[in-house]
């Protein structure tokens, strides 16, 4: 089934205001007229609203980096589905990995929230992946497909039409170690598998993307994968003309 590639670049705590409205509206230009890859750029809370106003009508959503899975309440420091969608933005993040090694995010929270964006009509960016040792160790479908199978628990078909996985393996991350081609594609296969399996037909539409050090250089090599359709793009999210070069190369 042809899936139409996904680029998603997660800004992290990057950028102010005006810097992620510049840094949006060069991008805008580089890909005007790219309408055969989905978009996504993920700013920090406080510049969201910025950017959702400046890319509206364009080429380009947007995307949070956490959601609460409460509506309101005594949560300090936490924002909503609701409140995402009031912006409005389209996607969110949940579960990227320095969430689950800095903040205490576990594959139960990873699916609370998950199911709370849903449920508020946001589309969710699960990200899974292991750490170096669980590779090293030959632990990578296990921890992977638990991370799968726990963060997306509970949630129908029709859910996984507006969902994305993302497949990180920890050790990639801002590294400059990129997983290879065949290392990604082999679980990028076990997660479809895993998919098929708990939600049928549906699995071959859901996009799955790689992350970790990412770059034009290594975008079409990576792509190659059958199971690999896009990518969550971290540091090189954060130059335009970087950002741009990963989403061209990653037209069919
Ligand atoms: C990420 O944080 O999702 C990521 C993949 O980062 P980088 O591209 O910088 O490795």
């Amino acid at each position: 089934m042809a899936r139409t590639p996904f680029i998603a670049g997660n800004w992290k705590m990057n950028k102010t205001v005006a810097e992620g409205l510049e840094l949006v509206r060069e991008l805008k230009q580089a890909v005007a007229g790219i309408n055969d890859v989905d978009i996504v750029v993920g700013p920090t809370f406080t510049t969201l609203a910025a950017v959702a106003e400046e890319v509206k009508g364009s080429n380009i959503s947007v995307s949070a980096q956490n959601v609460h899975w409460e509506a309101n309440g005594a949560y300090t420091g936490e924002i909503s589905a609701g409140m995402l969608k009031e912006i409005p933005v389209e996607y969110v993040i949940i579960g990227h990995s320095e969430r689950r090694q800095y903040f205490g995010e576990t594959d139960e929270t990873v699916n609370k929230r998950t199911k709370a964006a849903l449920a508020a009509g946001l589309k969710p960016i699960v990200c899974v992946g292991e750490l170096l040792e669980e590779r090293e160790s030959g632990k990578t479908d296990e921890v992977v497909g638990q991370q799968t199978r726990q963060g997306l628990a509970g949630l129908s078909a029709a859910d996984m039409e507006n969902t994305v996985v993302a497949y990180e393996p920890v050790w990639a991350i801002g590294t400059g170690l990129t997983a290879s081609p065949q290392q990604a594609q082999d679980v990028h296969a076990m997660i479809r598998a895993i998919l098929r399996e708990m939600f049928g037909q549906v699995a071959d539409s859901v996009r799955i993307l790689y992350g970790g050090s990412v770059k034009a250089a290594n975008t079409a090599e990576l792509m190659a994968g059958a199971d690999i359709d896009g990518a969550l793009v971290g540091g090189a999210s954060l130059k335009a003309a970087d950002f741009a070069g990963i989403i061209t190369n990653a037209r069919g």
